[in-house]
């Protein structure tokens, strides 16, 4: 059943106050519709807070050459937390589409890029919604290694036969170091990737910090059987890192298991989860969105990217839902699930709230999150929810239905406690 919507305005309970901003990143299409039904709805009428506002639409950053998007990026260096909005990032049929001016960097790249650090991923579990592997019962969390390899790549298309070579001029003077990469008969491609010690260091680190926070297990695949000097520096630098706080993670159960890439994938179908997966770049990229649909719905994904610094950034796992926009556009109605981006504010609020030392802030960050899942719990979901819920739901919510029922419990809830 589906309450109506109700704020009470002639309620005198005062709205919690944030102490220091947050730097929100506004972003695109259905996601920047639900961002702010979110921001009107289950936020503004509940805080007083200053939002350091970024547009990241994409005609705002193509407006602005792009620099929007690391002014956004500094001022969560100033601020410590920011919330972000999915956004495009640019391909040719999008330049066209949006009328750009050019292929503008992916956002998240730009904003990896500015603070550095780690992508941890983390499914939202609920009682109704099973898992499609049976053996999950705790969520998978995944730590994704958010610089470098593939992303920081330097690629070749090569025209014809000829000599790719890997060359290294040292910066002192000494002396140079070359590697024949291939022969080339024939056209082909080439690729060099890059990662850097301070880089895959604060990797390890972050992870063993994420794992000993939510007090889980850390494992970490690579393939350093294949390739023994680049992903075995991986692992040389998470045996350093775990060995160097080995007796704290004894002291608190929290178990070190490096795997062989393939037998982690392996591995992660049979466990029950609870454990902290750190990933490499491009496996962290993959494996999060198998995780994410694993657990149900790209929509149930969180996201928060941790730099060494101790900055935030938090945001939903999935993209700017391009299709239900197009719909949206047509006058058509959407059941699009705003659960992750929901959790993105509430990420933040929390983080904020231990920032500050407001436990009032993190308290309502997690009443919040707290009520969405019992919503769903209680039969209201949408449409992409409704599909895999045990028992059946029959009528799922539309994208605005859903937001409207969280912001009723939302205010019935505050009205109760006198919050
Ligand atoms: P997407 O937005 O992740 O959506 C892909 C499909 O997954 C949707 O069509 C939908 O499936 C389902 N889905 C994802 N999120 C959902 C939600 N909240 N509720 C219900 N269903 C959901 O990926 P995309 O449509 O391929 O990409 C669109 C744009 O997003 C691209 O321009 C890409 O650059 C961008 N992107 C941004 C980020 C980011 O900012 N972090 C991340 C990834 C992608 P059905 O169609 O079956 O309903
Ligand atoms: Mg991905």
């Amino acid at each position: 059943m589906l309450l109506p919507h109700l704020f009470s305005q002639e309620s005198t309970i005062v709205p919690i106050t944030v102490k220091n901003p947050i730097v929100e990143m506004d972003g695109d299409e259905m996601t920047r519709i639900i961002w702010k039904m979110i921001k009107d709805v289950l936020i503004l009428p509940h805080l007083t807070i200053d939002l350091k506002y970024y547009d990241l639409g994409v005609k705002h950053r193509d407006e602005t050459e792009d620099r929007v998007t690391s002014d956004a990026a500094n001022a969560v260096k100033q601020y410590g937390v920011g919330v972000k909005c999915a956004t495009i990032t640019p391909n040719a049929a999008r330049v066209k589409e949006y009328n750009l001016k050019q292929q503008w960097k992916s956002p998240n790249g730009t904003i990896r890029s500015v603070l550095d650090g780690t992508v941890f991923r983390k499914p939202i579990i609920v009682k109704n919604i099973p898992p499609a592997v049976r053996s999950w019962k705790k969520p998978i969390s995944i730590g994704r290694h958010a610089y470098g390899d593939i992303y920081r790549s330097v690629e070749y298309k090569v025209p014809g036969p000829g000599t790719a070579e890997l060359v290294f001029t040292p910066a002192n003077g000494g002396e140079r170091a070359s590697f024949t990469v291939h022969e080339f008969k024939g056209p082909g491609v080439i690729m060099g990737i890059h990662n850097t010690e301070k880089s895959v260091r604060s990797f390890a680190r972050a992870c063993i910090n994420y794992a000993v926070g939510e007090k889980i297990d850390l494992w970490f695949g690579a393939k350093d059987t294949i390739s023994k000097i680049y992903h075995a520096f991986f692992k040389e630098v998470f045996d350093q890192e775990v060995g160097a706080r080995k007796a704290e993670l004894d002291r608190l159960g929290i178990r070190y298991r490096y795997m062989l890439i393939d037998d982690a994938v392996a591995q992660i179908m049979k466990a029950e989860g609870g454990m902290l997966w750190a990933c490499m770049n491009y496996d962290g990229d993959v494996m999060s969105d198998m995780v994410a649909s694993g657990f149900g719905s790209l929509g149930l994904m969180t996201s928060v990217l941790v730099s060494p610094e101790g900055k935030y950034v938090y945001e939903a796992a999935h993209g700017t839902v391009m299709r239900h926009y197009y719909e949206h556009l047509k006058g058509n109605p959407t059941s699009t699930n705003s659960v992750a981006s929901i959790f993105a504010w509430t990420g933040a609020l929390a983080r904020r709230g231990e920032l500050d030392g407001t436990p009032g802030v993190t308290a309502f960050a997690r009443r919040l999150e707290a009520i969405v899942v019992r919503t769903i719990e209680d039969g209201v979901m949408t449409k992409d929810l409704a599909a895999i819920a045990e028992p059946k739901v029959d009528k799922h919510a539309l994208t605005r239905e859903f937001i409207d029922e969280i912001a009723a419990r939302l205010t019935r809830d505050r009205d109760e406690k006198k919050i």
